[in-house]
């Protein structure tokens, strides 16, 4: 028996804005500077991908 993970090998997955633990479903993707980055809303994305006043 297989998982469909076709084209989806990342196993820890985790939003890269605020580090909550994403499922294939959840995941959000969005491409950033080429690279495809996983989050779990747009509101991650948005600012993972402009960094206003976010902190450090
Ligand atoms: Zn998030």
């Amino acid at each position: 028996m297989r998982l469909r993970i076709t084209g989806f090998e990342k196993r820890d997955l985790r939003c890269e804005n605020c580090g909550v633990e994403l499922t294939q479903e959840k995941a959000y993707t969005r491409e950033i500077n080429g690279e495809k980055h996983y989050f779990c809303c747009s509101h991650c994305a948005d600012e993972f991908d402009s960094p206003i006043g976010g902190c450090c």
